[in-house]
């Protein structure tokens, strides 16, 4: 008898790569340039310079028995040092290396923050829309998904999450700026929520953790989100470099533990453990050391806002609808028809790609990822028009 639940995830086919492969059998049939895939969430902008210059500086200086051997099971401490720096320093919030475990990209902070903190029956609430592998992630950590939808806007709907909060509550997963939606959580209604994460915790007589998701936060365009560790303290920050650095396939990332945690040794304790169990020995010894040295830069997040820029006014003035997105590389619009897989399958009549929002715990709209080539946009353009005047927009 093998697996039945993970042979069950194994052959589950995933609405997004599904998309991707359609398109690439597409793109084989009809040429490259005449396929619009807004599927995937892969960066397309270059990673910075400092990246390949300190890629090649380690090649050079550091000997290859030590650049590629295994770190420490956390992290290289001089790599450790500079993020809980660089937090310090960039945040205002007092970070220690001793509270920071490097990962293999935020996936892996996120697998190894839930099974550090979760047991059998703890609820972990969930914001809907989310991006899909959090279910995935949680019930592998045996707890259990919490979904409270998002307010219209998309933001904290902080009622319901009162309402959904209660004793069997372990964490609370927010992620700002959002995938699908583009939302970036205001300072304020962080902390409301960081109260309400208080005042929780005290009626439960234990913490209710906040577990900050945190690949796109560079990914903002005129905000800039409040640092989660400053509003509330039992906080673990899951950060990646995936896009930020424009690194998605090179898997690194940290899990930073606010040393005002309670108990905050134990909670780290309870990480490396988790890790240990996971089976990540170390995260990739090279790029530990590239990110250290690229900590507070960015790749050109201008395009990413210029993609915006162009899809959003230009969707709008074909009538559809979205909600300006604040940060990350999407596009959340409405479907014109309440089935929005549907309205994608329709979209794919004329080559466009969309992922319907269902995969991520809501009906009706569709995600577009705007991280692609601007020529691959103006392109679309038509296609878009045309398809909005079939739906009478
Ligand atoms: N969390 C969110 C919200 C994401 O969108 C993604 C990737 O797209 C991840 C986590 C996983 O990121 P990583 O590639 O760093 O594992």
């Amino acid at each position: 008898m093998i697996n039945e639940t993970m042979k069950k995830l194994g052959e589950e086919r995933s609405v997004i790569r599904e998309l991707f492969e359609y398109g690439n059998r597409r793109k084989a049939e009809i040429g490259a340039d005449n396929v619009f895939d807004f599927s995937l969430g892969n960066p397309s902008v270059p990673a910075p310079a400092c990246v390949r210059e300190e890629i090649a500086r380690l090649l050079r200086e550091v000997p290859a028995e030590v650049l590629h051997g295994y770190t420490s099971a956390a992290g290289d401490p001089a790599v450790r040092e500079a993020v809980a720096a660089y937090i310090s320093a960039s945040f205002g919030a007092t970070m220690s290396a001793s509270c920071v475990y490097m990962t293999c990209g935020a996936a892996a902070s996120l697998t190894v923050s839930l099974s550090a903190l979760c047991v059998p029956g703890d609820e972990v609430v969930v914001i809907s829309p989310y991006f899909p592998e959090y279910r995935i992630f949680v019930e592998s950590a045996g707890g259990k998904v919490v979904e409270v939808p998002a307010d219209e806007n998309f933001h904290l709907d902080l009622p319901a999450l009162g309402k959904a909060i209660g004793k069997r509550t372990k964490a609370v997963l927010v992620n700002s700026p959002n995938n699908p939606t583009g939302a970036v959580y205001g300072e304020g209604e962080m902390r409301v929520l960081g109260d309400l994460l208080r005042k929780k915790s005290a009626e439960k007589g234990a913490p209710v953790y906040l577990l900050a998701d945190e690949p796109y936060r560079e990914l903002c365009y005129g905000t800039s989100p409040v640092y989660p560790m400053n509003v509330y303290e039992n906080t673990l920050v899951l950060y990646s470099f995936s896009k930020s650095l424009s690194l998605a396939g090179e898997r690194i990332g940290y899990i930073a533990v606010s040393p005002r945690c309670a108990d905050a040794d134990g909670v780290f304790a309870a990480v490396c453990g988790a890790g240990r169990s996971l089976g990540y020995v170390c995260a990739p010894a090279l790029f530990q050391r590239v990110v250290a040295s690229c900590l507070g830069k960015s790749c050109d997040v201008e395009i990413y806002r210029k993609n915006r820029d162009l899809l959003s006014s230009a969707l709008t003035s074909y009538g559809f609808s979205c909600i300006p997105p604040e940060g990350a590389f999407y596009l959340f619009i409405k479907s014109p028809e309440q089935d929005a897989v549907a309205f994608c399958e329709r979209a794919k009549k004329h080559e466009l790609l969309l992922v319907p929002s269902d995969s991520f715990g809501k009906t009706g709209y569709v995600r577009i990822s705007y991280c692609v080539a601007r020529s691959v946009i103006e392109r679309s353009l038509p296609a878009f028009e045309t398809l909005a005047k079939e739906y009478g927009l």
